[in-house]
């Protein structure tokens, strides 16, 4: 079997143009523009591009983008600070604050200081709890990236087997709980997981979100299933800098049904979602409905 490619790059792009049209109708029917805040403190090479990326996709589809770069040694008072500003301001509807962050600021506190209806990543303690409890709430955006393309690939994921390979905060956990939330039977694997290859070829669905390159191979892979490879590793091969996902592509794509490309596959939509997220936020803000099928 050759798997189907699920084209992540094409399906943000999708996204990205439902949230412009959304975004269009906001400005002339209520004179509202949707606004996201993103915060980088430093100069992390990596998260300098991820903002970049961010503030340029933002102005694309209409939204207004508010950049706030502040200095490695910016001091916690001086963040949270920031953050209360931006809770307060009409204009701001998503907040992001980019991690990872210097280590001398504490970032649970500081993205539990986001009011949770802008916490555009999701990530605040209220937004988890709201999505572990099933209510409405900021889904943090990869994993609703990945649910996107799940649903749109089988329609209803009901009562399959779903396994998600790591447990992290942003990645992980949400991953599982959205999958249940969509009456998958869910089983979450990690690192103490005993026999990982006979638990993930019980998946229908299987979401690797590990950051080691290439270590889901084909025979880990239950013939037909759909793979969702959420890992980006920088790896040299043939004197070459490479992206390579978690899933090692020519073996898995050699077994599955359909599986996602490194790159190409989850990354695009994770900046999808993020304006996915702020148009919801700003119409919930105003309470109006929100966009159908951009949410969970
Ligand atoms: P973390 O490092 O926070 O979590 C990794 C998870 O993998 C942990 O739960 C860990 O288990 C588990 N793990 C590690 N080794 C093994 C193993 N040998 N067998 C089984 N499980 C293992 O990573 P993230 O969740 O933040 O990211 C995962 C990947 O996704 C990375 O490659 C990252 O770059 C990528 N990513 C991509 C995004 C995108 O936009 N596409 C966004 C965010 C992340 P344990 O808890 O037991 O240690």
């Amino acid at each position: 079997m050759t798997a189907t490619v699920i084209d992540g790059k094409a399906f943000a792009a999708k996204v990205r143009a439902e949230v412009a049209a959304h975004v269009a109708r906001l400005k002339e029917e209520h004179g509202i523009t949707p606004g996201l805040a993103v915060v980088l403190v430093g100069e992390d090479p990596a998260s300098e591009v991820y903002v970049r990326n961010k503030g340029v996709q933002t102005v694309e589809v209409g939204m207004a983008s508010f950049e706030h770069k502040l200095p490695a040694t910016t001091s916690e008072a001086d963040l949270l600070a920031l953050i209360g500003r931006l809770n307060a301001d009409p204009k701001v509807h998503g907040i992001l604050v980019q991690l990872p962050l210097p280590s001398h600021l504490n970032s649970e506190l500081v993205i539990n200081t986001i009011d949770p209806a802008k916490d555009a990543d999701g990530f605040h303690i209220s937004n988890v709890g709201l999505l572990g409890t099933g209510q409405k709430s900021m889904v943090p955006c990869t994993p609703l990236g990945c649910l996107m393309m799940l649903r749109d690939h089988h329609g209803s994921l009901s009562g399959m087997n779903a396994v998600v390979v790591g447990r992290s905060n942003i990645v992980g956990k949400p991953m599982a709980q959205l999958l249940l939330g969509d009456s998958c039977t869910v089983t979450i694997a990690h690192s103490r997981t005993k026999d990982l290859a006979a638990v993930c070829r019980g998946a229908d669905i299987l979401v690797a979100a590990v950051g080691r390159p290439e270590m889901i191979t084909g025979d880990m892979v239950k013939p037909g299933a759909t793979v969702i490879d959420v890992g980006i590793n920088r790896i040299e091969r043939d004197g070459k800098v490479k992206l390579v996902g978690d899933v090692h592509y020519a073996s898995a794509a050699a077994v599955a049904g359909a599986i996602t490309p490194v790159p190409g596959g989850v990354g695009p939509m994770t900046i999808a979602c993020l304006l996915a997220n702020t148009l919801t936020a700003c119409c919930r803000a105003n309470g109006l409905p929100e966009p159908k099928g951009l949410t969970a």
